[in-house]
C-alpha cells in the first residue's frame, strides 16, 4: 500500500526527526501517485515534473532531501528530486 505524501514519511521510532513532515506541501496533493512515478521517462516525466512543482513551493523541501538521503530513499520525488526506482539515478 502506497502511503499519502506528507504521511509517507510516518516512523513508529528510530533516529531520524520527521516533524516536519507536518508542513509538506505534498500532505494536501490530490495524486499521491505523482511522487512515486514508475519511470522518470515518457509519461513518467510529466508525473516528476507535476511534483516538482509542488515540492518548489514546499517548505520543508531541504528537510525532506537530507531526510531522504540519509534513509536511502531509491525511488520516488523528495525534495524536488527525482530518484530512479531501479538504480538509485536522479534527475
Ligand atoms: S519537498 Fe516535495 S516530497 Fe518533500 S515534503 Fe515537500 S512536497 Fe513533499
Amino acid at each position: 500500500m502506497r502511503a499519502k505524501p506528507g504521511a509517507r514519511y510516518v516512523e513508529t521510532g528510530g533516529q531520524h526527526r520527521m516533524d516536519w513532515q507536518r508542513d509538506a506541501a505534498c500532505a494536501d496533493a490530490a495524486d499521491p501517485d505523482l511522487f512515486f512515478p514508475i519511470s522518470l521517462h515518457g509519461p513518467g516525466a510529466d508525473q516528476v515534473e507535476q511534483a516538482r512543482r509542488v515540492c518548489r513551493r514546499c517548505p520543508v523541501a531541504a528537510q525532506c532531501a537530507e531526510w531522504a538521503r540519509e534513509t536511502h530513499q531509491g525511488a520516488g520525488v523528495w525534495g524536488g528530486m527525482a530518484m530512479e526506482a531501479s538504480g538509485g539515478g536522479r534527475q
